[in-house]
C-alpha cells in the first residue's frame, strides 16, 4: 500500500526561508553540505549528511515534520514523520 503523509493539508503553507545559509552552523562556525527549509516556520537548517543535522534537530525541537530542499534544481519535499518524499 501506498504510504501517505498525514500532514501535507494542514502544514503546506506559503512560506519563504527566513535564511540563505544555516544560522545554526554559522553561530558555531560550523559548516554544512544541504539546505532545507521547514515548510512550516521557514526555519532553514543543514540536511542530514552534515555534521549537525540542523533540520532535522528542528522537528525534534518543533514537531514541524514538512522540509523541503532549497538547494538549486531540487524540487522534492519530505515528511520526517512518515518518512516519505512527495
Ligand atoms: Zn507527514
Ligand atoms: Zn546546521
Ligand atoms: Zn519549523
Amino acid at each position: 500500500m501506498e504510504k501517505k503523509c498525514s500532514h501535507i493539508a494542514e502544514y503546506l503553507k506559503d512560506v519563504k526561508p527566513q535564511s540563505k545559509r544555516c544560522e545554526d552552523c554559522v553561530k558555531k562556525g560550523d559548516t554544512w553540505l544541504h539546505l532545507r527549509m521547514c515548510l512550516d516556520c521557514g526555519y532553514v537548517g543543514c540536511c542530514d549528511s552534515s555534521k549537525n543535522q540542523h533540520a532535522r534537530r528542528h522537528f525534534e525541537e518543533t514537531q514541524h515534520p514538512l522540509i523541503e530542499s532549497i538547494e538549486r534544481g531540487d524540487t522534492w519535499r519530505w515528511c520526517y514523520e512518515d518518512e516519505i518524499f512527495f
